[in-house]
């Protein structure tokens, strides 16, 4: 169904339908007071009238199908490649949990969590679930182990600038598993200071988990002053939520 071109002098004319062959009129736009609506003159038209007949109807509904079911495969294409490109790890890229869209939302307007338990109490299904939300509504999310990122932040200039720089001004950043790490330098300490710094004073939301409370993260992520600064910034940033129970890994196979 094209819009014929303007250049013709004259409204275009009927065409057959090519099913059963009745005569389609061109669809004529008519103004309030009835009056064929005109571009330089001409009754301005849009395409013809659809013909009612079945097969042309079916022809119509395939058609709308087909458009629907690549709309369909459009958009999980690009949620795929979004998931993939967050570093949500491949095992929790179907994570869900029932607390989930609670805290894509609340994260969303801005806040920050930090998710503590002991192991296997799924405390990393439930930030990855949240992130997946959060991707799902369009939102930047970059998931990364506290390891991998406070090791990158020792590695090559360009590389680290990269790293940080991502984790700094992504809407959403996860990081997992927070204090886990074992021997940080202290340079890397104080570059994941100024990354919850920056996320801080940009009210950008960080969603954390970790074994440990936030009471006592400090002394696990460093000696001295820059720890106590970081844990002091998640307390003032992050909604604190607890998991506990049985260890799920045991029953389900996921944290
Ligand atoms: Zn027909």
């Amino acid at each position: 169904m094209q819009p014929t071109t303007r250049s013709k002098r004259t409204p275009p004319e009927p065409i057959a339908c090519e099913h059963c062959g009745a005569m389609r009129q061109p669809r004529i736009v008519l103004r309030d007071d009835g009056t064929p609506y005109e571009i330089a003159g001409i009754p301005a038209f849009f395409g013809w009238e659809e013909c009612p007949c079945p097969r042309a109807e079916e022809e119509r509904r395939a058609r709308a199908e087909a458009e629907a079911r690549e709309r369909a495969e459009a958009r999980e294409s690009a949620m795929r490649q979004a998931v993939e490109a967050s570093g949500i790890p491949p095992r929790y890229r179907g994570a869900a949990h029932p607390w989930a869209q609670k805290m894509a939302d609340d994260a969303a307007n801005g806040q920050g969590f930090y998710i503590t338990g002991p192991n296997g109490t799924g405390k990393t299904t439930l930030a990855m679930a949240a992130g997946l939300r959060l991707i799902e509504a369009g939102r930047k999310v970059f998931a990364v182990a506290t390891y991998d990122l406070m090791d990158a932040m020792r590695s090559r200039k360009a590389e680290e600038r990269e790293v940080f720089d991502r984790a700094a001004s992504c809407h959403v950043l996860i990081l997992d598993d927070l204090g886990k790490e074992a021997s940080n330098t202290a340079y890397a300490c104080e570059r994941l200071f100024a990354i919850i710094d920056k996320r801080d004073k940009a009210m950008l939301p960080t969603i954390i988990t970790s074994n440990y409370r936030l009471s006592e993260i400090a002394k696990n992520i460093t000696e001295g002053a820059v720890g106590v600064a970081i844990a002091s910034r998640l307390a003032a940033s992050c909604k604190q939520v607890a998991l506990e129970g049985e260890d799920r890994r045991l029953t389900s196979g996921q944290d």
